[in-house]
């Protein structure tokens, strides 16, 4: 890891990487900041400043659900979208009766992943779904896969609405209508698409729905699950305690992360077409720049159903790792690798779109935000420009 030596009043590193998390909006710190001081109280408290700090969690909660088209009965906050995840898959499958199936695409986060891990040590069934090239879920290749030859008492389906590598956008409500045919329940995660593009979960067909806050420009450290009504009562509790939202989260819910959370989702529902238009317009000007500078590369993912400002770049005979780290002083994007124990392995969704460990060294996503400038993007491609030619003189 490289810790550049840059002060923080310069415009260096520029900031590329939204689809990790989204800095919060002026107007979100500025409306958590009473809660943090002489508003604070534990909303469950029954004096004076317990109801009014329980009247800004509600009032947070009916934002969250008006960006969804959810009714705020129906959704409970939890400390982000790994959380939401994991009440959503296993409050629905944790049960020891029955014959219980999850279907899952190969291509989502590590929060669903790993929860499919877990319940299938507790005798879930797992039924892969493949995407395409572009990262795609089909619908004919979903309705085989949820095809089964017998019956099962539970059966869940769970895919990411956009992809947080590739950007790639699944097609609602046409999933959720083959997903229902099967008799199966729809979960859908969110994290990456809420705020950016249209949701509905009536409209679209959902059951389950996973949001995060800091990824819509709001505090990190809350979430929300959404749960349709019909589904609510079946559901395991993960976590034991004072029976707080719904009985299904525990725990005490901060108020000035709630308060964030809700001003940044009524935010995020009053700029969604200008925030597509000026991401839309960034990505396309920074790769503009790039073809300029004559810059060699593919854009991942789908590009008819992409999330905007969102560019998964592979770039041929470039390691984006090493050419991160030269550039660590002046911008901050990633890779499609992790680092795991010390090794760098490709990325799982690289893969599932059919590169291999080689071709998935050479990605960098780059993804703008709603403070992003077109300096900003035309800087971007300069830097990567002069890395790119950096890196080969080396060679
Ligand atoms: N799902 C997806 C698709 C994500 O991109 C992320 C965050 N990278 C998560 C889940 C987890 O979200 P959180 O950080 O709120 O736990």
């Amino acid at each position: 890891m490289v810790i550049a030596d840059v002060s923080l009043a310069s415009r260096y590193p520029i900031y590329l990487d939204h689809s990790a998390s989204t800095p919060p909006s002026d107007e979100v710190v500025e409306a958590m900041l009473p809660w943090l001081h002489e508003m604070h109280a534990n909303p469950h408290s029954d004096h004076l400043h317990g109801q009014r700090a329980a009247a800004a969690v509600e009032h947070a909660r009916a934002a969250v659900a008006d960006l969804i088209g959810a009714d705020p009965e129906d959704i409970i906050f939890t400390s982000g979208a790994t959380e939401a995840n994991n009440i959503a898959l296993y409050g629905l499958l944790a049960r020891s009766e029955g014959t219980r199936r999850l279907a899952v695409s190969d291509s989502e986060h590590k929060s669903v992943l790993e929860v499919a891990h877990f319940l299938s040590t507790q005798g879930v069934e797992l039924t892969r779904v493949p995407v395409d090239a572009r990262g795609v879920i089909a619908a004919d290749a979903l309705a085989r896969c949820l095809a089964l030859e017998r019956a099962v008492e539970v059966g869940v389906m769970t895919f990411a609405h956009a992809n947080n590598e590739i950007g790639t956008v699944q097609k609602l409500p046409e999933l959720s209508d083959v997903i229902h045919q099967h008799g199966f329940l729809c979960h859908v995660d969110a994290a990456q698409s809420v705020g950016k593009i249209p949701l509905d979960v009536i409209h679209d067909g959902i059951d389950l729905l996973s949001v995060s806050s800091h990824k819509v420009y709001g505090p990190s450290g809350i979430g929300a699950l959404y749960i349709a009504p019909d589904v609510v009562g079946g559901m395991t509790p993960l976590m034991h305690g004072g029976g707080q939202e719904r009985g299904l989260r525990a725990g005490t819910i901060p108020p000035f992360l709630a308060v964030g959370f809700g001003v940044a989702a009524a935010l995020a529902q009053r700029r969604m077409s200008d925030d597509a238009r000026h991401l839309q317009s960034l990505a396309l000007q920074f790769q503009m720049a790039l073809k300029e500078h004559g810059v060699a590369f593919s854009l991942l993912g789908e590009s008819s159903h992409r999330l905007p400002g969102h560019l998964s770049l592979w770039l041929p005979g470039v390691d984006a790792s090493d050419l991160l780290s030269l550039l660590a002083p002046h911008l901050s994007a990633s890779t499609g690798s992790a680092c795991t124990s010390g090794e760098l392995q490709a990325s799982h969704v690289l893969r599932a779109i059919g590169m291999d460990s080689h071709c998935a060294s050479e990605v960098v996503r780059i993804t703008f935000g709603r403070a992003s400038s077109s300096d900003d993007a035309l800087d971007a491609a300069a830097i990567l420009y002069r890395g790119i030619q950096q890196q080969l003189q080396r060679q």
